[in-house]
């Protein structure tokens, strides 16, 4: 801080005693109009001594270089000026117009393309709307085609189960004619296939049924199947000796009965051979196959018998 004090007073000094005389730097703009000042100034006090005339040109003179630079400060300030300003204030605005208009552009697209991509969502959105409905309607459509297929299996089942049933009580009735017995009391159901005892006899509906799809089709396999599962419990509930031989032989027995009691009634005796034919030889029974011959055997004994 301390040395910079002489380097201004150094500049200094100069500037003073160029502002009377003329120097070496008379280059600058300020310094050149001074001293051309001062040589108007000297040239004018002459001529107010030598010629008065010349007095009035120099004042219009000043005049109009005063008015001059006046309109040139003002051209300046208002943008006009034939120095060059106007030209640069019309670039920047022009610039300023052409990236106003390549701005709007830019966003005038944006929002074109902002449009198509909200067209395209709803389209697609609208889409997945007709989809989700019309696989509710499949659904719907699945749904009564079940419950009309659910309603038709009952209603055969229902057919079915009243056929057996009313087959099964006639039956009953029939064979209890045939021996002169009492009507047994007939159940249908609480047992396994088919049971009976001195008291009574129950048969299993649902096992008859199984394999039945329509009662109106398989009407004579029903009643084949339910009067010869009812005459072999017929029987054993009229058998006073059971439990006192070996078990396939009572079966066996009651199955020839059972083959007797159809031919009596003039049922064909294959349906019941056919549904025993199906189950394997156990503790209990023998096999469906040798069981099926004996009922068979017992059918055309019988119906021999009756012929002749
Ligand atoms: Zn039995």
């Amino acid at each position: 801080m301390e040395q910079s004090k002489p380097s201004r007073r150094k500049a200094a000094k100069p500037t003073k005693k160029s502002s009377g005389t003329k120097s070496p730097a008379a280059g600058r703009g300020g310094t050149k109009k001074k001293s051309a000042r001062s040589e108007t100034s000297t040239r004018s006090t002459r001529a107010k001594k030598s010629r008065p005339e010349a007095r009035s040109v120099n004042r219009e003179g000043r005049k109009r270089a005063v008015s001059s630079s006046v309109a040139r400060v003002s051209d300046v300030q208002a943008g006009t000026g034939a120095d060059g300003t106007s030209d640069i204030w019309k670039w920047v605005l022009g610039l300023l117009a052409v990236g106003g208009a390549a701005f709007g552009v830019v966003k005038s697209v944006e929002a074109k393309q902002h449009a198509v991509a909200a067209q395209v969502a709803e389209r697609q959105a609208s889409n997945h709307r007709a989809e989700a409905e019309a696989a509710s309607r499949r659904a719907a459509d699945m749904e009564r085609r079940a419950t009309r297929e659910c309603g038709r299996a009952d209603i055969a089942e229902n057919r079915a189960r009243k056929l057996a049933i009313a087959v099964a009580e006639a039956a009953n009735r029939q064979i209890a004619l045939l021996r002169r017995e009492d009507v047994p009391t007939l159940r249908f159901g609480g047992c396994a296939a088919a049971a009976a005892n001195g008291l009574g006899i129950w048969v299993d509906v649902d096992w008859l049924l199984s394999g039945v799809v329509d009662s109106a089709v398989d009407e004579g396999a029903i009643s084949g199947r339910v009067i010869g599962v009812v005459a072999h419990e017929w029987y054993h509930f009229l058998d006073t000796q059971r439990g006192t031989r070996h078990s396939h032989e009572e079966e066996l027995c009651a199955d020839g009965f059972a083959g007797r009691q159809l031919a009596r009634l003039g049922i064909p005796p294959h349906h019941f051979a056919d549904l025993l034919r199906q189950y394997p030889q156990s503790s209990t029974h023998p096999a469906g196959q040798r069981r099926a011959e004996a009922v068979l055997d017992a059918w055309e004994s019988e119906r021999r018998k009756s012929a002749s």
